[in-house]
């Protein structure tokens, strides 16, 4: 494959920009990353021509994949036409709000944002206002977006800045435990619980490999979290309209948070993030309550035109049939071919969302007929119960470097696009097709 164009574009981005890139993560392919020239379906061409199946998405936004229905395209030219913005409000804005509260059970009133990052800090800046208290609960290897409370590594004892130009200071409110450990959560209400304004989870560690919750954790997360007057809010950025269709992650696992961060599909590829919950909360917000929150770009009637037509596009369509669908083809045929290539490594993910994780120990191959079929979900009559990873230190202690240095190229040879590292997670859209799964398994075949 050549990349000439992409080398010589990417030795000129970096001349002006840090790292050649406009976030981290993209810089993440070595030695450089291929410039996109177009999607297509469930393909993106590069400079150079290249053709890949694009399993990327955007990282996320793009439920519809590449080429949007007519009705939704047109939508978009239609507000793009009648000039960018006004700052004064939209009906656009009132029926997408509209249509996030009637189908996501946490929503009563939401605020839209311009990305997950501002949807994170903004919750977090209301739990604290609405608690009057400063400590936050996150889980290790979680991810809110490039933002000061979240930033933070280490444990609950020893929380510590995860970037540099964060002081101490802020990393000290912020409380990281593994996900899935119930006794380290109630640990640390017990020590702390009169001071945390809330516990900030994704629904499925969803930036971290991909890791299920267990049975019971958060129901678990819903009890603690009432039991002290701390609030639950899940980040369903990546989750929200992924998973469980247009109810969202929370839908799913039958727990209702008090706050739900969104981003990503709710925008339809555009910028965007959102705030949701209880009404009572969310009129925290100035001007209705004292928690300030503005932005000039918020509730952007282009970016929400493209999130109403999208959802409205999958409420009226087939498209969660077809993505799941395709997602758990996936996740099936990986699970056969792990199983008789490298069956020590496991399948994780659900819905549309799927990633092979190359953890370095496994059941044997004798044990694995009664795995699950597609897609780990920590069950524990699975043979792989005790291997699968369960929070984001198992995660690491997998072939994170294989994984990026030799499987993600040797994929890419082959035409397959992969997220850039062990941790992203990857995205069926409704582009995908049939096709575009064998291919797939056919080129994991050969890299494995
Ligand atoms: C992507 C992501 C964010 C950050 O969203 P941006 O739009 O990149 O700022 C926050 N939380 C989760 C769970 C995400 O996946």
């Amino acid at each position: 494959m050549n990349h000439d164009r992409s080398r010589a574009l990417y030795d000129r981005a970096l001349s002006v920009m840090p790292g050649g890139v406009n976030s981290a993560v993209r810089a993440a392919i070595e030695p450089y990353p291929f410039f996109v020239e177009k999607g297509e379906a469930g393909h993106v061409v590069d400079a150079d021509g290249n053709r890949y199946v694009d399993w990327v998405m955007g990282l996320g936004p793009l439920l519809l994949g590449h080429d949007l229905p007519d009705e939704v395209g047109a939508a978009i030219q239609r507000r793009a036409s009648e000039g960018p913005m006004y700052g004064t409000p939209t009906e656009v804005e009132v029926e997408l709000a509209e249509f996030v509260a009637r189908h996501v059970p946490s929503v009563e009133k939401i605020r839209f944002v311009n990305s997950g990052t501002e949807a994170t800090v903004s919750a977090v800046r209301l739990a604290r206002g609405h608690t009057g208290r400063n400590k936050i609960v996150v889980m290790q290897g979680g991810y809110h977006g490039a933002q000061e409370s979240t930033l933070v590594e280490g444990d609950a004892a020893q929380p510590r800045p995860s970037s540099a130009g964060i002081p101490q200071s802020f990393a000290e409110h912020t409380l990281p435990v593994p996900f899935n450990d119930e006794a380290a959560i109630r640990e640390v209400f017990e020590a702390h619980g009169d001071e945390i304004a809330c516990v900030l989870v994704e629904p499925i560690l969803a930036n971290y490999g991909i890791v299920h919750p267990e049975e019971g954790y958060h129901e678990f997360l819903r009890e603690i979290t009432e039991e002290y007057g701390s609030l639950l809010v899940f980040d369903e950025v990546i989750t929200g309209f992924r998973v469980g269709g247009l109810g969202c992650a929370q839908s799913e696992f039958g727990v209702t948070p008090d706050l739900t961060t969104f981003g990503k599909i709710v925008g339809g590829g555009f910028p965007v993030g959102a705030i949701g919950g209880r009404a009572e909360i969310i009129e925290g917000f100035a001007p209705a309550g004292d928690v300030f929150q503005a932005g000039t770009f918020s509730g952007h009637p282009v970016t929400m035109a493209a999130g109403l037509e999208t959802l409205q596009y999958a409420a009226e369509n087939d498209v969660y049939d077809h993505v799941d669908g395709l997602g758990e083809r996936l996740r099936a045929g990986l699970t056969d071919i792990v199983a008789d290539r490298a069956p020590e490594y496991t399948v994780a993910g659900t819905a549309s969302m799927f990633k092979l994780i190359f953890t370095r120990e496994g059941p044997g191959r004798d044990a694995l007929e009664e795995q699950c079929s597609a897609g780990c979900r920590q069950e524990p009559t699975c043979p792989r119960y005790d291997f699968c990873p369960k929070n984001a230190g198992d995660v690491k202690a997998a072939e994170t470097d294989r994984w990026r240095r030799i499987f993600w190229g040797q994929m890419e040879d082959q035409g397959i696009f992969l997220s850039q590292n062990q941790f992203e997670s990857q995205f069926v859209s409704y582009g995908h097709t049939e096709a575009d799964v064998e291919e797939t398994l056919e080129a994991y075949k050969e890299a494995l």
